[in-house]
């Protein structure tokens, strides 16, 4: 689990209201993660978290049969998701409740939360 602190806490917390949250510059008007205080593409401060529709796109994934660690349910689908309002950006994460091998590049997908406490991991899930 991620250690919560000032930058990355509107990430991991969005999602107990429903909300996916990503870094946005106000000085040059893009997004950009992971969540830190200063803007990745023009170092500016001005920035804080913004909530997006949660929508996007498989850019890429890989199907994982490994399990790592003694919970973690396998086969299991690891994503990156390009999001559709907030271009620069493209999430680790996985796709969840669906057949892992129905996965393809191109699917739609739509953020899902996984409460872990005070933790809301943002999962992505078929968009159908
Ligand atoms: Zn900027």
């Amino acid at each position: 689990m991620p250690r919560l602190d000032s930058e990355n806490r509107a990430f991991w917390t969005g999602g107990a209201e429903g909300e996916l949250r990503i870094m946005h510059c106000n000085s040059c008007d893009r997004f950009f993660h992971p969540p830190h205080s200063v803007c990745r593409h023009c170092l500016s401060d001005d920035v804080d978290a913004k909530a997006v529709a949660g929508t996007g796109v498989v850019d890429t994934y890989t199907v994982n049969y490994q399990a790592w660690m003694p919970d973690m349910e396998v086969p299991c689908v690891i994503a990156r998701v390009a999001l559709d309002d907030a271009p620069e950006v493209i999430l680790t994460t996985n796709i969840v409740e669906c057949d892992p091998e129905s996965v393809r590049i191109g699917d739609r997908v739509r953020v899902t939360f996984e409460q872990h406490d005070e933790i809301f991991m943002p999962l992505f899930k078929k968009d159908v």
